[in-house]
């Protein structure tokens, strides 16, 4: 073979698919046969363990072995086979190597990236690691410390490498010198794709190993991908291909030097590639011309002539040019031959291995520099590093959160997990939550007047304290009686014709769950999948009463899930009770006025006689228990007490309630609507329900919890009250997508953020009743503990009028016995609060 004809490349010249073809790579043979063999040699590998390794070694290595892995007599015998000097250079190489590997040591992190989210990358090493070190043709025992090294350093436990045999059944002893270097004793004879099935798999005795590494002919590398694509196999380092270079030169260089180094890439393999780009006429020319001298004088000479086949010398019209095209190239090694070739440095990313200047020949590189040689080949450049000591390391991701690191990003983690629809990724955090929004145990738990006792807890989170087995309130008058009365059963108050009545059995009422659902005259088709933007199962009906909805507000309230009825906001479940216990004409219903209008209403529906206490606005609206028990007869079936009270913003929370319930135990359901028990700083009366069975509690999300468009409001009573309006309940009243939205919002985060809203709307509500006190034309303003304030005007037509004027709607009263000249202004946001100061101010004008 003679020199061929390395014909100049004008990059100018050529169009975009002259410039590919420029930069293009010799062909990859994919042969199909050869995968196929390699597939069967693997199976036959993972199959019959050493016996197939055998059979593969006489048919492939030409050599029988009894045992595979090298012996002490081997490794010892090994020394004498390599030349000292060779064995002097070595050991300064592997120090060399291991100085730069030592650096590249990676050092743990910790990083709290929120309070109580403490985030840490450990590092480990991959415990068994499998080295390949080609033998056949140029034993490669440099590739040995290459890769030996990192593995050490790396602290990986088990590291084993295989190298193909002699045909006499021997390693090659540099290579076993080179492994002793590195303090690799496991080497094993085998060559080929079977060594790479043995490590990915194991046999009888060769070690299964984690990661493969190392370069390879064409039947080893094919052997990795197929490992590293089989889930029971190995990762591998990188794909690999024939070893390349790309030389940038200017006129500075010297072209014995540029034609040394590409010849240096071309004695590797025929199908290795070596390129030059430079401006510089006269050097391209003075390379070929070198190129063809010096490659007629060496050894290897044959590959090296047929590696040049597809060598490329190409001019380029500047440096920053030749940049842009090794850029596109991506090659494994990148010589940068040029006046300043560090100047060009920055603009490179592209390349496995950089070598700069005329001094840094690409052959210290390979061996004994310092840096890895083991490098991305056929552009992968682009996405891949070369091996390091980080190949052989896990970086173990750890994370640890308190319960306040939780709080902090669990709300996150749901919306993301549910914008996914990932919704028990979801409930892992949610169920925690949960638990989180639960309250520590009172210490003093109490049912008294709360006001005074228990200012910080809110409603949201009470639970009853006797099943939480704290001790019930010592204090408490009523202790014996209602231990009597709590178990008195409430149902025969109940409409006696609804002791038999059953429900309208719907289609989700039976409970049944079946692949394909044919009981409810539904669509089979859910719109969603038809491309409509909505929520997905709304063709179906809903559960009547969603377990998880009713774990959440369980958790929510502090109370037993069965003890829950949800309905369409509390609204619903007022009308269900007037229904369940008052007979038409007969029955009457206690409660005092003025108060919510829909006791009013509701009873008169259900054809009840409805009997008012008048409370009085100059006394503040005190309730007097005695009085009301005074309205109550044998046919009364409810007792309502709204507190805190709407429209009066009055608390009735504490003593007189129990004392209420303990009175009527057995006879009325004291009905306690907790609709703005949040603004009141005190437990929920439905701690009462443990000794009280009368006492039936409304709590809503549609003020505290801002969902009043979701409609969901809740019953806590006794199983036996709930189990009642159940059955008279419609069928399906809640609505899917009420129920998601309720999922979605009430996770732990949004509970922190109801509890910060509740707070400033309490300051809100202290500051405008200040406020409006003392405004010339404000008479009164009650004392609130809702979310909204009673006040008296002079004239609150002109109040109402003037505000209306101001854009501002607040709700009028005066009309109403008792609350001549009253308005009820709900609080807003400050700069609401604000406007309508503002607006009542200019009607002093
Ligand atoms: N109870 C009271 C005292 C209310 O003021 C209201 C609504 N204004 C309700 C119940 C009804 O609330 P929901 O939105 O839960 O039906």
């Amino acid at each position: 073979m003679t020199a061929p004809d390395l014909a100049v490349i004008d990059w100018s010249a050529l169009d975009e698919a002259g410039r590919s073809a420029a930069l293009s790579r010799p062909r990859q043979l994919r042969d199909a046969t050869q995968l196929d063999a390699v597939r069967a040699i693997l199976a036959a590998v993972r199959a019959r363990g050493d016996e197939a390794l055998r059979e593969f070694g006489t048919r492939f290595d030409h050599c029988t072995l009894d045992r595979f892995e090298v012996t002490d007599s081997e490794f010892a015998a090994a020394e004498s086979g390599v030349d000292a000097g060779v064995r002097a250079a070595m050991g300064s190489a592997i120090a060399r190597v291991e100085a730069f590997h030592a650096a590249q040591l990676p050092a743990p992190l910790r990083v709290d990236t929120a309070p109580g989210v403490r985030c840490e990358q450990v590092i480990r090493p991959i415990d068994r690691v499998g080295l390949y070190a080609p033998a056949g043709s140029a034993p490669l025992p440099s590739t040995v410390w290459m890769l030996g090294v990192p593995a050490r350093l790396a602290g990986c436990t088990q590291i084993v490498l295989a190298t193909p045999p002699r045909s006499d059944g021997s390693a090659d002893p540099s290579i076993l010198v080179a492994a002793k270097l590195c303090g690799i004793s496991r080497v094993f004879k085998l060559g080929g794709a079977q060594a790479i099935g043995a490590m990915a798999y194991g046999t009888e005795t060769v070690p299964r190993c984690a990661k493969l590494f190392g370069p390879g002919n064409t039947w080893v590398t094919a052997a990795k991908l197929e490992v590293a694509a089989d889930p029971e196999g190995a990762a591998i380092d990188m794909p690999a291909g024939p070893s390349e270079v790309l030389v940038i030169a200017d006129d500075s260089a010297d072209a014995a030097f540029v034609a040394a180094d590409l010849l240096a890439q071309a004695e590797h393999g025929a199908d290795s590639q070596v390129l030059l780009l430079s401006p510089s006429e006269r050097l391209l020319a003075a390379v070929a011309r070198e190129v063809a001298a010096q490659v007629a004088l060496l050894p290897r000479r044959e590959i090296a002539l047929a590696a040049l086949a597809h060598a490329r010398l190409i001019r380029v019209a500047s440096l920053d040019e030749a940049v842009q095209v090794s850029e596109r190239y991506a090659p494994e090694h990148l010589i940068v031959n040029t006046h300043d070739a560090r100047a060009l440095l920055p603009g490179i990313s592209n390349a496995g291995s950089i070598f700069l200047g005329a001094w840094s020949p690409e052959t210290v590189g390979d061996y004994c520099a310092g840096p890895n040689h083991v490098l991305p080949t056929l552009g992968f450049a682009r996405a891949f590093g070369g091996v390091g000591v980080d190949s052989f390391l896990r970086r173990v991701n750890v994370q640890e959160l308190s319960a306040e690191g939780l709080r902090a990003i669990g709300g996150d983690a749901m919306v993301l997990a549910r914008a996914e629809s990932l919704e028990a990724h979801a409930r892992a955090v949610d169920v925690r939550l949960a638990k989180l929004a639960l309250p520590e145990p009172h210490p003093h738990p109490t049912v008294g007047h709360p006001a005074l006792e228990s200012p910080v807890c809110t409603s949201m989170c009470s639970r009853s304290p006797a099943r939480d087995g704290a001790a019930r309130n010592p204090g408490s008058p009523l202790e014996g009686e209602g231990s009597t009365g709590a178990s008195m059963s409430l149902l025969a108050r109940a409409r006696p014709e609804l002791a038999a009545f059953k429900p309208y059995a719907s289609a989700r009422r039976a409970g049944f769950e079946a692949r394909i659902r044919l009981d409810a005259n539904e669509s089979p088709w859910d719109l969603r999948e038809e491309g409509v933007d909505i929520d997905a199962g709304l063709n179906r009906y809903p559960s009547p009463q969603p377990a998880d909805l009713r774990a959440r507000l369980a958790a929510l309230y502090g109370a037993d899930p069965a003890q829950l009825w949800i309905g369409r906001g509390s609204d619903e479940a007022i009308d269900l009770l007037l229904r369940a216990f008052c007979r038409a004409g007969r029955d009457n219903v206690v409660a005092f006025a003025p108060t919510f209008g829909m006791y009013r209403i509701g009873s008169a529906l259900q054809g009840a006689d409805y009997r008012a206490l008048a409370l009085d606005a100059d006394d503040d609206f005190a309730l007097d228990p005695e009085k009301l028990l005074d309205l109550c007869d044998d046919d009364t079936k409810l007792v309502i007490v709204c507190s805190p009270n709407n429209p009066t913003g009055t608390l009735y929370h504490g003593q007189l309630i129990e004392q209420l319930a303990a009175t009527l135990a057995g006879r009325a359901l004291l009905l306690v609507d907790e609709a703005y028990v949040e603004f009141a700083g005190v437990p929920s009366a439905s701690a009462l329900i443990e000794r009280h069975a009368n006492v039936g509690v409304l709590r809503t999300l549609s003020k505290a919890h801002a969902l009043a468009g979701e409609r969901l409001g809740t019953l806590i009573a006794r199983e036996e009250i709930i189990e009642l309006v159940g059955r008279i309940a419609a069928p399906y009243p809640l609505p899917t997508l009420s129920v998601r939205a309720a999922l979605a919002a009430l996770d732990a985060n949004a509970l922190l953020r109801t509890q910060a809203r509740i707070a400033l709307l309490v300051d809100e509500r202290e500051r405008m009743g200040k406020m409006l006190a003392l405004s010339p034309f404000v008479r009164k303003v009650w004392p609130s503990s809702a979310n909204f304030l009673l006040v008296r005007f002079d004239d609150s037509r002109a109040a109402f009028e003037r505000l209306l004027a101001a854009g501002i709607l607040v709700r009028d009263f005066s009309t109403q016995p008792g609350l001549a000249n009253c308005l009820r202004i709900t609080i807003g946001k400050p700069d609401e609060n604000d406007a309508l100061l503002v607006a009542l101010a200019g009607e002093a004008r």
